[in-house]
């Protein structure tokens, strides 16, 4: 089966969050002082989200990646994973994690039949590191990337690019994807949260590409199946990939294929819309999943066709992205 919305596009990927909690506090994702504390009955149990996803695959959905807030800080999140991962019909279970827990829990993702993992990586410097996550250890993640590794996960690093913060690490993080034969890719940053300024945070994908172009050859690669939104690139002369990513200066809503749903149970179409629907009374209400699948459609059906934030301006209200899953 396949689901197809009014500007006929597939959708066939949910993302889904699994707690808005997190153990670093990166800056341009929540406030020092963390998210406010939902309480544990808004936060959906493993049976709901496990409904939910099962629900999704039912209507076409191939492709769940699991995120959070970090998904690996909520307990028991591996015995949950190992339930996701025997749908059948679903095709990729995949997860972005922060990577501060994965030397310890590299071993069991994997054992759980997560296929893939993107690592959110911003510095390879310590110092900017701990600045950007506010405290979070560099040595920490690069040991739980390399434990994943040699568990035979392909990792996707994922580089959100700050002016005058980070932005001068891009060659360095070309240099990693060669090193290690992996995928590193160049996010512009968003502003979720509105703060003051955020304009001259945002390097545009087309100067992080002319700047890479400086000092490398970029050979252009074809979208992978069931793939988000990167445009992807060769190296001439070397085994890595990057990509890009533009959600501000280049949008790809046009082949946007995903939808959300929040720790909380809210149903989204779009990352910058304030539309959303709750899932919970849905849960509630009927054994068959039924009305979750009615509410998940009509999610579908409300889709909007694009956001408009740009360089210069972005419209939504100011929010976390922890509590909806990036
Ligand atoms: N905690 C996990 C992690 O950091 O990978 C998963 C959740 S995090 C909200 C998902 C992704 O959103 C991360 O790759 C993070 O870098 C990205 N993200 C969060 N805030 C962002 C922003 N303001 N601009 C661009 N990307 C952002
Ligand atoms: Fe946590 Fe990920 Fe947000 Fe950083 S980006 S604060 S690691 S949820």
């Amino acid at each position: 089966m396949s689901l197809i919305d009014r500007q006929g596009r597939k959708i066939n990927y949910l993302r889904l969050s699994v707690t808005d909690r997190c153990n670093l506090r990166c800056r341009y994702c929540m406030p020092q002082q963390g998210v406010t504390d939902i309480g544990h009955d808004s936060l959906l149990r493993f049976e709901d989200l496990y409904r939910i996803a099962r629900s999704a695959v039912a209507i076409g959905v191939r492709k769940i990646r699991i995120t959070g807030g970090e998904p690996l800080v909520r307990k028991g999140i591996s015995g949950f994973l190992r339930h996701l991962s025997g749908i059948a019909g679903l095709d990729q279970l995949v997860l972005t994690t922060n990577g501060v827990l994965l030397a310890e829990m590299a071993a069991e993702l994997r054992d759980a039949g997560v296929q893939r993992l993107n690592v959110s990586l911003d510095s390879l410097d310590a110092d900017t590191f701990s600045f950007i996550t506010r405290g979070g250890s560099l040595k920490r993640v690069l040991n739980g990337i390399e434990t994943a590794r040699s568990c035979g996960f392909p990792i996707k690093l994922n580089m959100v690019v700050m002016r005058g913060v980070n932005d001068h690490e891009i060659p360095a993080f070309v240099r990693l994807a060669a090193d290690s034969a992996s995928t590193v890719r160049f996010i512009e940053y968003m502003p979720a949260i509105r703060e003051n300024g955020w304009q001259r945070l945002v390097v545009p994908g087309r100067e992080i590409l002319a700047r890479l172009e400086r000092d490398f050859r970029l050979l252009p690669l074809e979208q992978a199946r069931l793939a988000g939104p990167a445009r992807n690139f060769r190296i001439s002369g070397i085994s890595g990939t990057v990509g890009i990513i533009t959600p501000i200066s280049e949008h790809f809503c046009q082949e946007c294929n995903r939808i959300r749903v929040t720790s909380t149970g809210q149903a989204k179409g779009c990352l910058f819309d304030e539309t959303c629907i709750d899932l919970k009374p849905a849960l509630q209400a009927d054994e068959n999943n039924f009305q979750l699948i009615r509410i998940l459609r009509s999610i579908i059906a409300v889709k909007p066709a694009g956001h408009l934030m740009n360089p210069a301006e972005c419209h939504h209200q100011a929010f976390s992205m922890a509590s909806i899953g990036g």
